[in-house]
């Protein structure tokens, strides 16, 4: 049972509707034809051929989209061990003044195995969410003029293709301005793979409020006149977070219309017919 090499995917049998997410089914085989197909083929065949392995992508686009579920099914994917995560505004507040060593760590497992290991190191993900928080435009002062900022960057450079450049790491840089990013992060070898995550289209709505309606139809605590294709024309412009939480918000309109003031055993009877209407996703939504 040997742990996978880095430069394998060994998850095959992997399939979207496994994996929670609505609506991003195209940028997700994107995302895997741009970043991912060179590690399908055996280890060292990406090097015969004369490409590298992709190193880094950014993910960016509105709040709330999907970008840490991708991140995380990315690394069930490939077959990663748990992804270490770290986010921008923690870099700078908790860390400052050792920032720089901090980055160091999160990359030193990863160059412990490959020392050791070779081509025949596991992969290891780092999701760096808020980026922007850390990674703005070199002596722009992000950091509030520390240059914790500035120092992260190169540090963050200096592992991705600098001199102790490592082949086992998959970085997944996450935004909402990429606008922010400090341009040499985004390069070739770097950062180099990005993907807008949007806001979901009116199919990609449905999907989304079928993931996360998923257990009360399972429970058959749906009520039968819930239309999920009206509210997905419905809930134009809303995220997956806001589908998300639309459907909590449909609920406890359900449970207030069945919980009578009264005893416990009043509110136990009452529970077991309970369903969530279609009124009840109207009043959400309103
Ligand atoms: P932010 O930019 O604010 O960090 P994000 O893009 O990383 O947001 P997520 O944290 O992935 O967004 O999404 C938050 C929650 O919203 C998810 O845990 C999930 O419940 C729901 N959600 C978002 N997008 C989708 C989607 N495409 N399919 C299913 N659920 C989604």
């Amino acid at each position: 049972n040997r742990r996978p090499a880095a430069n394998s995917v060994v998850r095959p049998d992997f399939k979207f509707e496994d994996m929670g997410i609505g609506g991003l089914d195209k940028e997700f085989s994107d995302i895997f034809r741009r970043a991912f197909a060179s590690r399908i083929f055996p280890p060292g065949l990406a090097e015969k051929i004369g490409i590298q392995h992709v190193r880094g992508i950014l993910l960016y686009g509105p709040p709330g989209t999907g970008k840490t579920l991708i991140a995380r099914q990315i690394g069930k994917m490939l077959n990663a061990r748990e992804p270490k995560v770290i986010n921008g505004p923690e870099v700078l507040n908790k860390f400052v003044g050792q920032s720089e060593e901090n980055i160091r760590k999160l990359f030193a497992d990863a160059e412990q195995e490959q020392r050791e290991k070779g081509d025949e190191s596991g992969l290891h993900i780092i999701i760096f969410d808020e980026l922007d928080a850390v990674c703005k435009q070199r002596g722009s002062g992000a950091g509030g003029g520390t240059g914790v900022g500035d120092s992260v960057v190169n540090q963050l450079l200096t592992k991705l293709d600098g001199v102790d450049q490592l082949n086992n790491i998959l970085l997944i840089g996450m935004t909402n301005r990429k606008d922010m990013i400090d341009e040499a992060l985004l390069r070739s070898g770097r950062l180099e793979v990005h993907m807008e995550i949007s806001l979901p289209d009116e199919a990609g709505r449905a999907q989304i409020i079928k993931i996360h309606t998923n257990k009360m139809l399972e429970n058959n605590i749906m009520g039968g006149d819930v239309n999920v294709q009206e509210l997905a024309r419905l809930t134009r412009n809303f995220s997956g977070a806001e589908i998300n939480g639309l459907v909590k918000s449909a609920s406890s309109f359900a449970m207030q219309r069945h919980i009578k003031v009264g005893t416990v055993a009043a509110i136990d009877d009452s529970i077991k017919d309970m369903k969530v209407e279609m009124q009840d996703f109207l009043r959400a939504l309103d």
